[in-house]
């Protein structure tokens, strides 16, 4: 058997590993490339396996550098079956759809501003392209063993990283000899809200592993709530806003659960809460339509709420004026929009109307990369440039970092300890992580292997 790491190699964006077992040939994931334009434009148009070869795609999950190029493997000429969790093909069809769009535009924009006498600048893939991959969904249930073919079964469990996450255990059929492969795709923690906590795994001979976080460890998720409550009640009745930039896709969902935890126990004020992103009330309401994959804490709110993420007070913004109108709706209230760092969305909108009144609050809850808009708040800089204008920043901005989806060094620790324990892993390989991270991967894995981990590089192929 070999495999080859085609990308999330070395760093954490473009995952995609290429598993070959007899004739058999499986590609795990088919993410995008994400950073620099010209580097990525060309790692992403490149496919170093031959798509009309796959015999099958399986997907771990919905984040677009774990999906995100499975439109560019249909342009290619991939026709075959993607694996993956039901919740996974609804998320991922949204996310591919945001990502062909958002290809369209710029290419639109581009060609506008480029010299007339350079070739065109076309999008990755179209929306059309995004439309006909998702038809390739075969959505499998978590738990189970699947036979995909005589040579292989799969069995997803949950990783509890976003909706629909699963870690995968393959088991290939190789002359005689069963090789048992453990994908985990990205690792969840423990203790977030709404999602299961990552499944423990029994039996492992090769693992490959992601090492995003595996140098740090989180802040605790539930101090969000109890953040959450006392930042509304001080702007209840003074007027004052709270703005949240919140990725769509995870933390949206994190809050208003949580919000929803705090109305059902009486505690939250008479204050209304707006969801203003387009993309967010989609992925919100497959959330809703796939309850019964949610932890333990969701299943009680059922049976009293049978929505965890709709409650009297709040609203999903769906059409542009009525987003603007919230800029000139008196009262307090609660905006959750994104994106997350800022830098485009509507919540740049809000932030421009927002932040130069000391009423206001803006809750920063993910990482904030640098040059971004949300950093320079993070810094509380005096003065912000938000669409080419400065502005005074007087309002109070709070900075809560708890809600990462990644596993920490703690949570590798314990998820590899019970593997190692069990079965003793034969071999590990390390993807998914930058230098340091995925350093200290190897050194959590190295007290489970039999053979010394190894932290992969791009096109890398191992025997095994
Ligand atoms: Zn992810």
């Amino acid at each position: 058997m070999k495999i080859t790491f085609l990308g999330a190699a070395g760093e954490v964006t473009g995952s995609q590993h290429l598993i070959e077992c007899g004739k058999l040939r499986v590609l795990l994931d088919c993410g995008l490339f994400q950073g620099h334009r010209t580097e990525c434009r060309h790692k992403n148009e490149t496919f170093a396996c031959i798509p009309t070869e796959l015999d099958a795609v399986i997907l771990s999950h919905a984040h677009v550098d774990h999906c995100g190029n499975l439109p560019g493997l249909f342009k290619a000429g991939y026709r075959g079956p993607i694996f993956c969790t039901a919740a996974t093909a609804d998320v991922a069809d949204l996310m591919m759809l945001d990502c062909a769009k958002i290809q369209e535009e710029d290419s639109r924009y581009l060609m506008r501003h480029r010299a007339t006498n350079l070739p065109p600048i076309l999008p990755l893939y179209t929306i059309e392209d995004a439309e006909h991959v998702a038809r390739l969904f075969e959505p499998l249930s978590y738990g189970e063993w699947h036979e995909l073919a005589p040579e292989l079964r799969i069995r997803f469990r949950d990783a509890g990283h976003i909706l629909g996450s699963a870690i995968t255990e393959m088991e290939f059929r190789e002359k005689g000899d069963i090789r048992r492969v453990v994908f985990t795709g990205d690792l969840g923690r423990r203790k977030l809200p709404v999602l299961r906590d990552p499944e423990l795994i029994d039996d492992c001979e090769i693992l490959i592993t992601e090492s995003t976080y595996a140098n740090r460890i989180h802040p605790d998720p539930g101090d969000l709530k109890a953040a959450l409550l006392k930042i509304i009640r001080e702007v209840h009745g003074t007027g004052g806003k709270v703005i949240i930039p919140a990725f769509a896709l995870g933390r949206t969902q994190n809050v208003v659960y949580f919000l929803n935890e705090l109305y059902n126990s009486g505690e939250l004020p008479k204050v209304p809460v707006y969801v203003d992103s387009p993309l967010s009330r989609k992925l919100t309401a497959v959330h809703s339509q796939h309850v019964d994959i949610l932890d333990d804490d969701a299943q009680k709110m059922l049976h009293e709420d049978e929505d965890p993420f709709m409650f009297p007070g709040l609203r999903y913004i769906g059409n542009q004026q009525e987003s603007i109108a919230l800029n000139k709706q008196p009262g307090s209230m609660v905006i959750i929009a994104s994106s997350g760092m800022c830098e485009n969305g509507r919540v740049v909108h809000h932030l421009k109307h927002g932040i130069s009144d000391p009423k206001n609050i803006v809750l920063i809850i993910g990482f904030q990369a640098e040059n971004t808009l949300g950093r320079r708040l993070v810094e509380h800089r005096p003065y912000v440039r938000i669409f080419n204008q400065e502005y005074p920043l007087k309002a109070r901005v709070e900075t809560l970092n708890g809600l990462s989806a990644h596993a920490d060094s703690e949570d590798f620790r314990w998820w590899c300890g019970h593997l190692g324990r069990s079965s003793g892993i034969s071999q590990a390989f390390i993807v998914h992580g930058e230098g340091e991270a995925a350093q200290a991967m190897a050194g959590i894995l190295h007290d489970f292997c039999d053979h010394d981990p190894i932290v992969v590089k791009r096109f890398q192929t191992v025997e095994v």
